[in-house]
């Protein structure tokens, strides 16, 4: 099989008027699409029930993107047997045949990239660039593992031999799991957590987070429009509580790739562990789940471009991203000046409806709506308001980029996972003294280090215990197959999604040894 080497999708900042131009025909054409429902796709067929999950706009709450059929727990149960019957055939697929359907849907997914992009805009509020950032990053998934599974193939090459025996270990797919995602990054995220499983020969029941029902719809029809069979992938829209925890808890489910909260994952991880009636394996279980990052900022560094890292870590997609800058620690001697900056910069942002490519658009929903004024006012009694602060008038869930100055390190502001456009910002006496700080939460996915010292790069680089740390840039942003992704402590087991390593975890070895 030929094909070019992998290289990330790059993205759009919009700059040409020429891609500006195709973005505003993108959104007005999906406007028109508004409203439609979208049943679940069972083994390729579409079931439609009378109980719906709507999607709405988080910059304009009163218009409803598009609806989806509720799964029941009959949809759930029909979903697991049209995944394990798909998994029969599928299985047997040789690796090239199912690599090349992963190119195929890739393909698709960069010929429809606007619409794909204007998706994102109207249902989960991103702006037009992180919006892009995400696209590229769904394809840079598809790529990336159709081109790792080709080097699965035949297991491993370096084994002994054994005289008077012929030796053979090679790897075999897990069955039928379960995908679940988040809502801050449907399409990326559930297309890697899918296609990871799924091009090495397993099959999944994909269940949504209830606020990104459309733009997993989208995702499934281009799969299907690649030829993927019927099966393989099952769209279940549904709710976590409902159809999530039954096939969490099914004891025919043979996997879980969950991405999401603390709370859930836990939930899930217990859950799972324990073995059902008839069951006959132990579930794998592989959770992502929330950050606590953190960008430390010494006496060395060059300022400037601390406070920009900050801004775009912090504010990008409104704070909502697993690796968002919460927690902004910095050296007392350079505490002031940084801060001025930061304040500064978070002051220029626009914030406006997702639609009209602002610097920040809203926060998705009114659940995160409620978490961010509830951390606003756990901010005042903890911290000094030093920028922001205010949720704005109207419908839209829109908030000020907030930073609160002096936050105690163990502070609720400075220990739990806000998921907004709130920052703690805390005074250390040194950059030892901040690395201490750094460490010391229950997560531990991100993180950043603004230095000029050689000496204590490298000693963050050994203990700055994160699973992504990054010198003198953003802590936000890793692209697959470049910055394998995952975090260490309660962020979750690691997968290190976009990693050489990721598929193995999808695959089980099976070692034969034949006596001449
Ligand atoms: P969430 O845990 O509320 O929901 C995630 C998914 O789980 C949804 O699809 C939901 O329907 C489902 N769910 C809820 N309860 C369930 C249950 N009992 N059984 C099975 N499924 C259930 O999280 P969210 O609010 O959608 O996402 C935000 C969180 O995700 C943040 O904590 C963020 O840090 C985390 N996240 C982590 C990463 C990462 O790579 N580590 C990436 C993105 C987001």
């Amino acid at each position: 099989m030929h094909v070019l080497p992998y290289v990330n999708e790059p993205y759009d900042t919009f700059t040409s008027p020429a891609a500006q131009e195709e973005m505003r025909a993108a959104l007005a054409e999906v406007r028109s699409q508004f409203g439609q429902t979208y049943p679940a796709v069972i083994g390729g067929k579409r079931v439609q029930r009378d109980a719906l999950i709507v999607s709405t706009n988080p910059s304009a709450p009163s218009e409803v993107v598009g609806k989806a059929s509720r799964a029941t727990r009959e949809d759930a149960e029909a979903a697991l047997d049209a995944a394990w019957k798909a998994f029969d055939s599928w299985k047997l697929w040789k690796q090239e045949d199912r690599s090349r359907v992963m190119l195929k849907a890739a393909a698709i997914m960069r010929r429809r990239k606007r619409e794909l992009e204007a998706w994102l805009v109207y249902e989960i509020g991103k702006n037009w660039v992180e919006a892009s950032a995400e696209v590229a990053e769904m394809i840079d998934f598809t790529e990336y593992y159709a081109r790792q599974a080709l080097r699965h193939v035949g297991g491993l090459g370096h084994l002994n031999a054994f005289p008077g025996e012929e030796n053979q270990s090679f790897y075999i797919p897990l069955g039928a799991g379960l995908t679940i995602a988040p809502w801050n990054f449907p399409m990326a995220l559930m297309t890697g957590m899918t296609v990871g499983a799924v091009v090495v020969g397993n099959t999944v029941v994909c269940k949504p987070a209830e606020d990104t029902v459309v733009a997993i719809a989208k995702m499934a029809e281009i799969f299907e429009e690649a030829g993927l069979p019927p099966g393989v992938i099952n769209y279940l829209p549904g709710l976590g509580s409902e159809v999530g925890s039954y096939l969490v808890e099914h004891p025919r489910t043979r996997f879980i790739n969950f991405t999401g909260s603390l709370a859930t994952g836990k939930r899930i991880n217990e859950a799972a562990a324990k073995v059902g009636e008839g069951q006959r394996w132990f579930k794998r279980v592989f959770l992502e789940l929330g950050g606590k990052d953190a960008i430390l900022v010494d006496e060395t560094a060059d300022l400037d471009a601390a406070a920009l890292g900050v801004i775009q870590s912090a504010y990008g997609y409104q704070g909502q991203k697993c690796s968002a800058c919460s927690r902004l620690v910095i050296v007392d001697s350079v505490y002031d000046r940084l801060i001025e900056r930061v304040v500064e910069r978070a002051k220029s942002l626009r914030v406006a409806a997702a639609e009209t490519n602002p610097d920040m658009g809203p926060v998705c929903n009114l659940a995160q709506d409620a978490k961010v004024r509830e951390y606003l006012g756990i901010g005042r009694s903890e911290g000094k308001l030093l920028v922001g602060g205010r949720r704005m008038d109207g419908d839209g869930f829109f908030f000020e980029p907030t930073v609160f100055g002096d936050v105690a390190p163990t502070a609720r502001l400075a220990q739990e996972e806000v998921f907004g456009p709130v920052v703690a910002a805390i005074r250390v006496k040194n950059f030892d003294e901040g690395l201490a700080v750094v460490n010391n939460t229950v997560y531990g996915l991100t993180g950043a280090l603004y230095s000029r010292d050689r000496a204590r790069i490298e000693l963050a680089r050994r203990e700055f215990h994160v699973g992504n740390l990054y010198f003198n840039r953003k802590c936000s942003g890793a692209l697959a197959g470049v910055q394998p992704f995952g975090g260490f402590n309660l962020t979750g087991t690691d997968t290190k999604t976009g990693g050489p390593d990721y598929l193995l975890q999808f695959l089980q070895m099976k070692s034969v040894a034949e006596r001449l």
